[in-house]
């Protein structure tokens, strides 16, 4: 039987994540990859909440399914909350929509708005927001969650995705890049969103089941 649910995303970081953080719950979902119907979303709102809804409820009635989506992104109050709901793209779009190496761009270009700058001003979190669609684009529950660190000098670590080489975990002392997966589920903002909207996806599965 194939999942009745969708996660509003190709991002194949993200979407490995989300795989992790819902699987062992009972959820099964699966991406937008190969959904011929799935649309184009553009994020038009001003904040990851109003994103994170565009994308749920655009998908859902393109795709007539339930829609698990997301907006996430890096906030650094030094810049001015940059680079925040345009993290993906913080260095410029690309061409075509080709994402190749755009990550280790919006890592330097972060870097280089950083340099020189306090340990104070290298205070940043990470945001996700999440939705959940019915199949009719109704809205039917949201979450969120935050994860707080600081933005390193130079990048370490090969795990994660998006800014994670240079996310220091206070904690941990250690980037999302060094640290195990598992440790990521536990305290990132996705893993927080995530735990925090189950229950509305548990429900949404036993409605359809
Ligand atoms: P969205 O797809 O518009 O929500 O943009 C998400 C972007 O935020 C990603 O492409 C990354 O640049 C950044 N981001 C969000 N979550 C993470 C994370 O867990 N690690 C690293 N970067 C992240």
């Amino acid at each position: 039987m194939s999942p009745m649910l969708v996660l509003g995303t190709t991002n194949q970081g993200k979407v490995r994540e989300l795989l992790e953080l819902l699987e062992p719950f009972g959820i099964s979902c699966r991406s937008l990859a190969g959904l011929e119907a799935a649309v184009d979303v553009e994020e038009t709102g001003a904040t990851f909440a109003e994103n994170a809804a565009l994308k749920a409820t655009q998908q859902a009635v393109a795709l007539n399914s339930w829609v698990l989506a997301e907006d996430s992104g890096l906030v650094v109050p030094a810049l001015g909350g940059a680079p925040g709901i345009h993290s993906a793209r913080f260095s410029g779009a690309t061409a075509g929509g080709d994402r190749g190496g755009i990550d280790e761009r919006n890592n330097a270009l972060l870097l280089e708005r950083l340099a020189g700058r306090t340990r104070r001003d290298r205070a940043a979190h990470y945001a996700c927001h999440a939705a959940l669609a019915a199949p009719d684009g109704r809205i039917v529950a949201v979450a969120e969650g935050r994860c707080g660190g600081l933005i390193a000098e130079a990048p370490s670590g090969r795990g994660g995705f998006g800014y994670d080489p240079l996310f220091i975990v206070p904690e941990y002392q250690r980037t999302f890049g060094e640290l195990a997966p598992a440790v990521k589920a536990v305290i990132s903002h996705r893993g927080r969103a995530m735990r925090a909207i189950l229950p509305a996806l548990v429900r949404a599965v036993a409605a359809t089941g």
